[in-house]
């Protein structure tokens, strides 16, 4: 099959950057320049060929370390000035041995004073976090829920609990799962706004275990 990249704009040094995407993980794992040659012969072969810029050279990533990149998909984007490789990486992208190219935090919500405890979901101490991070940077979502009273935020967790009651009375399981999920990260918000950690929570459930 032939395919056309004309859309694909090339900068003034031939190349284009591709961003790699794990499709098993959706980690974004890599970032790389392709030139037209480079392009041509992923399409062909079905895993990555770069423009090695600091080698000056064709680079077929895995090639000497094993650790191709399979190719599942690839898009480019508005304007065609960037590439988007979905891939099975196998292995690890980085020839440093991390997984990802992307493993050093120049800054993370990991910053904010919320302790990583044992027994805690990553997930919620993660948004819990972001939740923080929101509120102090400002963010008007933030703003709306929590900005002087607590009466929007406890207007839009009636509404979350109203619609997972509904939804579970209609037996429409998706919508249980969906407004559930809004109605968890509105319970971190208000927790957020009584300055309660969700560890104190998770103690709490855990008593209830006796
Ligand atoms: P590989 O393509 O994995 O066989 O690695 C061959 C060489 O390509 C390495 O020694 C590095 O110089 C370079 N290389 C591999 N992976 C990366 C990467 N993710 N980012 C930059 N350079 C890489
Ligand atoms: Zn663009
Ligand atoms: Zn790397």
């Amino acid at each position: 099959m032939q395919i056309d990249i004309s859309k694909i704009k090339f900068d003034s040094r031939g190349l284009v950057p591709a961003v790699v995407v794990d499709v098993r993980t959706n980690d974004v794992v890599m970032l790389a320049y392709m030139n037209e040659e480079s392009l041509l012969k992923t399409l062909e072969t079905g895993y990555t060929w770069f423009w090695s810029r600091s080698r000056q050279e064709l680079w077929n990533k895995g090639a000497t370390s094993g650790n191709l990149q399979k190719v599942v998909e690839l898009f480019y984007d508005c304007d065609g000035d960037a590439l988007l490789v979905k891939v099975e990486q196998q292995g690890v992208a980085c020839h440093t041995g991390e997984y990802s190219c992307f493993h050093n935090a120049l800054w993370h919500t990991s910053n904010l004073p919320v302790p990583e405890v044992e027994g805690l979901p990553k997930v919620i101490s993660e948004l819990y976090r972001m939740i923080l991070y929101k509120r102090q940077a400002d963010d008007a979502e933030m703003k709306f829920l929590m900005s002087g009273s607590q009466d929007k935020l406890l207007q839009k967790l009636g509404n979350e609990i109203t619609e997972t009651i509904i939804a579970s009375k209609n037996g429409e399981k998706d919508k249980v799962l969906h407004e559930m999920a809004d109605l968890w990260y509105h319970c971190l918000v208000l927790l957020a706004y009584h300055n309660i950690t969700p560890e104190e929570l998770l103690r709490e459930l855990g008593g209830k275990r006796a």
